[in-house]
């Protein structure tokens, strides 16, 4: 055998590079990681021919002193982690020390440099040959320079794809930088073209400057936190989808990611609303403690691993199908788009006490319990000049502007206000729930962060969950009225106007005509029923004749052993029969046309992959199965009870999806069909 070298750098170099620096956006993203790590508020990226000719990233961050320039260009140099133990707890983007010793052997670098205090110098490489550091003139911050990628490289360079490719491989790397850090301004040239130009704002605005303004209102803003993970951004909503998955943006801890677990989550809960082949718009920053998570994974650590995928999994899928089912804690999750006016009173009166807006963890001002109390008491003097009519009240005439946390006059006029003995009651006792009601009715628009009972104190915290599920209800109600009159229309008024092809049934309201898809419409409302009785454990079961015997190899058994209890609780009677086989006596009434052996392959299908995915999501494909087959079909003839009691069942839901993601109902205005007649252009 040959004897052992000890590889000289520039050939180690050269191997790692292959590792790190694939193609020209490798070389954006190392080059940007850096400037991030460096602390700079303002980068700016320059790109010609696809980064084949030139890549230079300059930013406003802290500098590298002299010193340090030459070991810059070294490789396992880094000025972030010292020792072993630095990596259970990395907060840098970089860690390695390898990408601007790898990218230097394989371009010509030059890295300008200048620390605040100190004066700007220049070091330059030639595929690794490093030259000698001189003066040089330049602003605080660092000016990186990539010249002529893999001109030493030449099977690399054969590699890469067209200019043009490997630029918008580098925009989408870009537009990453600008989704994940809001704060930072970035300008981006291609060809002396500027392509892309964010502030360092506002979430809202980094978005819109990379996908335009239209998207916010497809979107909701979420922000949740549950079992310390903490999930926030802007998903699409039901009825937004993309074609591909290019429109996804996943940040862990601050870092761009692409983890399986995650976007199984993100995409079992959204399985029931979306077609086949249409993906769901994201922009998803999860933050969890660096401990359950390791990034350590691969040198371009685009994936991570996780301590305990089933509660990462858990928490998207739960945050994520709450908001998308509508049930009630989802409200919880949405935050209030901040532009939207609130009504209130223009002028508050003397006594009202100015709460100043306190950050919280979601970055708005909240309530506490007392603090809302007092500004209902500060409003009460104005309440009591207006209901007895003797007070001209000032507010009247001017105009209103919109201003957070100030009641509407008609409101404050019907509301009960607590005698003095009540208020002195109120002081002594912890706040009730009832307390909270009955805010919550007389001010809805009082309450309009999601926190605004919130309790602080420790001992009150205990307590929190239960006030949470007033504010909860409140937004939960708003959400609904708000979805309802977008959706949901007034039944009263429609009139059954004959069916299409024994398969679309219409009705006429005023000058509308609604088509339902029969077998779309049914097929939801089945869905529906089946979700809900296995969401509350109400399944009914049906015993089978023969007993199915479920056989597995040691591994499965396990898997399927510490979900028994889970299993049953969707309606399976399952019992161990021997150390790897289960006998099956019973299974869900609604899922009776279901093959056993596939539906346990498909959860055994997952365990290498995410132990974590729940049966429920497999089942909710199941269902939405078992809710296509027992559904009306197209074609299939109704009686006109029939019709009426599915429409019935319907209850003005215009917006229903069937569980495909396939819409149930289109709706046709008489000016459309005049239109089509030419009776008006
Ligand atoms: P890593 O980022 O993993 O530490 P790199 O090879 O990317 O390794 O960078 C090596 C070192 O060079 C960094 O640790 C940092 O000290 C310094 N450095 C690189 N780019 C910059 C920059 N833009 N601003 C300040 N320091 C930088
Ligand atoms: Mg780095």
């Amino acid at each position: 055998m040959a004897k052992i070298n000890i590889l000289p750098s520039k050939v180690y170099n050269r191997i790692a590079a292959g590792e790190v620096v694939e193609r020209p956006c490798s070389v954006v993203k190392e080059l940007v990681e850096n400037a991030i790590d460096a602390g700079a508020t303002e980068i700016e990226i320059r790109i010609e021919k696809g980064g084949k000719q030139l890549i230079r990233v300059i930013d406003n961050g802290c500098g590298i002193e002299r010193d340090d320039l030459h070991s810059a260009f070294l490789p396992h140099a880094t000025s972030k982690i010292a020792k072993a133990e630095d990596l259970e707890n990395i907060l840098t983007l970089g860690f390695r020390g390898e990408a601007v010793a790898s990218i230097a052997s394989v371009s010509k670098m030059t890295i300008t440099s200048k620390t605040k205090d100190g004066k700007c110098y220049r070091l330059s490489s030639d595929g690794g040959e490093i030259g000698q550091i001189t003066e040089a003139a330049g602003e605080d911050g660092t000016d990186v320079a990539v010249e002529m990628l893999f001109f030493n490289a030449p099977v690399r360079l054969n590699f890469l794809k067209t200019d043009k490719h490997e630029e918008t491989e580098i925009t989408n790397f870009v537009s990453r930088f600008i989704l994940n850090r809001q704060d930072i301004a970035f300008t981006y040239y291609a060809d002396g073209k500027k392509v892309l130009q964010s502030f360092g704002g506002s979430e809202e605005e980094a978005i819109v400057s990379v996908y335009g303004a239209a998207i916010l209102s497809d979107c909701y803003k979420i922000d949740a936190e549950k079992h310390g993970i903490r999930i926030r951004g802007y998903i699409g909503n039901q009825n937004f989808s993309k074609p591909n998955k290019s429109y996804q943006s996943l940040f862990l801890n601050g870092r761009y990611i692409l983890n399986a677990t995650v976007s199984a989550a993100i995409s079992n809960a959204y399985s029931s609303y979306l077609m086949k082949r249409q993906y769901p718009f994201y922009v998803l920053h999860i933050d969890v403690p660096t401990e359950i998570v390791d990034v350590n994974v691969h040198p371009n650590k685009a994936d991570v691993r996780f301590a305990d995928n089933q509660i990462i999994y858990g928490c998207i899928y739960s945050v994520i199908s709450s908001i998308l089912d509508g049930q009630t804690k989802a409200l919880d999750y949405i935050v209030r788009d901040k532009t939207e006016p609130i009504t209130e009173t223009p002028v508050k009166p003397e006594k009202t006490v100015e709460t100043p807006k306190r950050p919280t963890s979601f970055g708005f001002a909240t309530l506490t319990y007392e603090e809302a109390q007092k500004e209902i008491e500060a409003c009460a003097p104005a309440f009591t000049a207006k209901k007895q009519g003797a007070i001209e009240l000032p507010f009247e005439d001017v105009k209103k502007e919109p201003r957070k946390g100030f009641i509407p006059a008609e409101q404050i006029a019907d509301y009960q206000f607590p005698t003095p003995q009540e208020v002195a009651e109120q002081k002594e006792r912890k706040p009730q729930k009832k307390d909270a009601e009955r805010l919550h009715k007389q001010f809805p628009d009082l309450f309009f962060e999601r926190h605004a009972l919130e309790l602080k104190s420790s001992e009150q915290k205990k307590e929190t969950a239960e006030e949470d599920a007033f504010a909860q209800n409140k937004r939960y109600l708003e959400e609904l009225e708000r979805k309802s009159k977008q959706n949901k229309i007034d039944v009263s008024a429609c009139v059954y106007a004959g069916k299409l092809f024994n398969t679309y049934l219409m009705y006429e309201r005023g000058d509308e005509v609604y088509i339902i898809d029969q077998h779309a419409a049914h097929e939801r409302l089945i869905f529906n029923r089946l979700k809900e009785q296995m969401q509350n454990r109400a399944v009914a079961r049906q015993p089978m004749l023969l007993l199915y015997t479920l056989r597995l190899n040691a591994f499965e058994s396990a898997f399927i052993r510490e979900r028994l209890q889970e299993i049953r609780e969707i309606g399976f009677d399952i019992e161990e029969s021997g150390e790897t086989a289960f006998s099956i006596t019973a299974i869900p009434v609604d899922l009776q046309s279901i093959d056993l052996s596939v539906f346990f392959n498909e959860i055994l299908g997952d365990i290498g992959g995410y132990r974590a995915i729940k049966l429920v999501d497999i089942l909710k494909d199941k269902l939405a199965t078992a809710a296509c087959k027992a559904a009306v079909k197209g074609g299939m003839d109704l009686t006109r009870e029939e019709i009426d009691a599915l429409f019935t069942l319907m209850d003005g839901d215009m917006g229903l999806k069937c569980p495909h993601g396939r819409p149930v109902v289109v709706k046709l205005t008489r000016t459309e069909l005049e239109k089509m007649f030419k009776r008006i252009v």
